[in-house]
């Protein structure tokens, strides 16, 4: 077998040796050809065998489902059995068999392209885009047909399978969350995509953008996945395969030695606290937080309680979920940010709404101010879980201060009705914005003066300064956090926090990448919040630091206009101490 390898953006680090199992895109893989007129019936035969054995198998991953995963996933998969029954997709395509005299792949794409068509016809959008289900449903149905598998939660075989996927969205990760693969790859994807944030929080290696995995790697290709940098090897030869053994058994010996540092402080040398917190979508993921020795929530991305479904979480649901976050870390700091729901994180919210250019469009602190009723039920319940411990508040991409005092109002409101009612909340609970657009970093000035503290979100703020979509991957060699102007407007706002005494934090991935923590901290950072898995590795760097003894150096980097001079003087900043 021919080895080869492809390289993509590692978005999650590690080695995985594994199967490959590709999911999705059978459709590509459909050609018509003709069926002799003696052979018909067993092609109509063939065809109803087909669409049994994906009810057998939909009911199967029913019955399968983990107890603990969300409700709506059983009813996602009811509604996939309905289609399947459907006869417009069980029975229609035997009528093009018989009279198109043509396989049953064929047909059954033909008539799924016709029911498709008619979806498109329709208004309303939530229904517009349950196309995607009756895609999905003649997919499984395709790939039985061309003798492809169709189990990818099959529990005891994932261990070491490796998922080959043509991009996933962010609820199809979330998906994933439930079960144990060796690795993630898929041939879209950007580096601080919702989807590769996700990735990163299976704390398995992962890679994006690798351009044609799908069409290149076949099921059951044995392929090595390095997420550190970016490569997959296809059909490895042994010694390749021996190499990389011995790459995956000390990248385990590092982290055992990481552990070691878990329970000391963060500290630079010269005395300074800088605060690691840990960035969570649901409230299961607090175990890799106490796993991690993280020392509060940075982040908690809630709009994942809200994707998913077709319904919105109501107010008992979603207050039950923030004590349970904040009881879990008691006297430790837990940021809950308020609903970012729009351009890549779709909830049924944005399902209403159809924006031309959803990064730019109704998102986020916008959409909730546009729906002041969803955001009134999730400020009552985060006040209510404040009293259960220590919760912040974080506004999500805010962009002028009338918008801020707009949604302080909505907050003051929230809170008059709890004391009408007499529901306990935290009166004093603090209140933060992040600055990810650059409006806002420009402003920070006047938000730093009418916000308790700012969260610098740098994922969004490279992608606005310098207007390269976070999601695609044609531009993601573009994405430089790196960049001199990114590094201004972050410099800007530590300036503002420092200004007004409020604290400072950076939320984005960048706060997440051991490289860049002795420039953060040299301009002023104290608090750095991560995925889980990052924060040993960024301790390391903390508790080598000597914020003094970079100052000058730091000072000097931020006046560079040249990001390979930039590049430079950061790996002499890092050698430093
Ligand atoms: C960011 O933009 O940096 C951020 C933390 O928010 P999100 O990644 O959820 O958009
Ligand atoms: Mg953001």
């Amino acid at each position: 077998m021919t080895s080869f390898s492809i390289h993509g953006i590692g978005v999650s680090n590690g080695i995985a040796i594994g199967k490959a199992h590709l999911i999705s895109n059978a459709l590509l893989e459909v050609v018509q050809y003709d069926i002799d007129i003696k052979n018909v019936s067993n092609e109509v035969k063939r065809f109803d065998e087909a669409i049994a054995s994906v009810k057998v198998e939909l009911n199967k991953i029913k019955s399968q489902l983990p107890s603990n995963s969300p409700g709506e996933l059983g009813a996602f998969i009811d509604t996939h059995i309905m289609i399947l029954s459907d006869k417009s997709l069980s029975s229609m395509p035997r009528a093009i068999i018989e009279n198109e005299r043509c396989n049953a792949e064929w047909a059954i794409k033909k008539q799924m392209d016709s029911v498709v068509n008619q979806f498109d016809q329709i208004e309303d959008q939530y229904l517009r885009e349950r196309k995607q289900d009756v895609i999905q449903v003649v997919e499984r149905v395709i790939k039985i047909l061309l003798g492809h598998s169709n189990q990818i939660a099959v529990k005891n075989q994932e261990k070491l399978t490796i998922l080959v996927a043509h991009d996933i969205s962010p609820a199809d990760a979330l998906h994933f969350k439930n079960h144990k693969y060796a690795a993630f790859i898929t041939d879209g994807g950007g580096v601080t995509s919702h989807t590769a944030i996700l990735s990163r929080s299976l704390n398995i290696p992962s890679i994006v953008a690798l351009q044609n995995a799908r069409a290149l790697i076949r099921d059951n290709d044995l392929i090595i996945v390095d997420g550190t940098q970016g490569i997959v090897i296809v059909n490895p030869s042994l010694d390749i395969q021996k190499y990389y053994k011995q790459l995956q058994d000390l990248w385990g010996n590092e982290q055992e030695k990481l552990q070691r540092i878990k329970t000391k402080k963060s500290i630079t040398k010269d005395g300074s606290p800088i605060h690691l917190f840990a960035n969570i979508e649901v409230p299961n993921d607090i175990v890799s937080v106490n796993a991690s020795g993280a020392t509060g929530i940075g982040l908690f991305r809630t709009e994942f309680l809200f994707m998913n479904r077709k319904d919105m979480p109501d107010e008992e649901e979603q207050f039950l979920a923030y004590k349970k976050v904040a009881e879990a870390m008691g006297k430790k700091p837990v940021t809950i940010r308020t609903l970012d729901s729009g351009a890549d994180k779709q909830t049924a919210l944005n399902n209403k709404k159809i924006s031309p250019n959803p990064a730019l469009g109704l998102r986020a602190i916008r959409l909730c101010l546009s729906e002041p009723k969803v955001f009134m039920t999730q400020l009552r319940a985060i006040l209510r879980a404040s009293h259960f411990g220590n919760i912040k508040i974080l506004f999500p991409m805010l962009s002028s201060i009338s918008e801020l005092r707009q949604t302080k109002l909505i907050l003051e409101r929230a809170k008059a009705s709890l004391r009408k009612e007499k529901i306990k909340f935290n009166e004093k609970i603090l209140i933060g914005g992040m600055i990810e657009i650059p409006a806002a970093a420009i402003s920070a000035d006047i938000f730093a003066q009418e916000l308790d503290f700012l969260s610098i979100g740098t994922n969004d703020l490279i992608q606005y300064a310098l207007a390269i979509d976070r999601t695609d991957d044609a531009v993601s060699h573009l994405y430089n956090p790196l960049h001199p102007a990114v590094l201004k407007l972050i410099a800007l706002t530590v300036k503002s926090a420092h200004k007004y005494k409020k604290s400072i934090a950076i939320c984005g991935e960048m706060a997440g990448e051991p490289k860049l923590t002795k420039l953060l901290i040299g301009m002023g950072i104290e608090q750095l919040s991560m995925h889980p898995s990052h924060i040993l590795r960024v301790k390391q760097q903390v508790l080598s630091s000597d914020i003094k003894n970079m100052k000058a150096s730091v000072h000097r980097l931020l006046n560079l206009n040249e990001v390979d001079k930039i590049e430079t003087l950061l790996k002499r900043i890092n050698q430093l101490n």
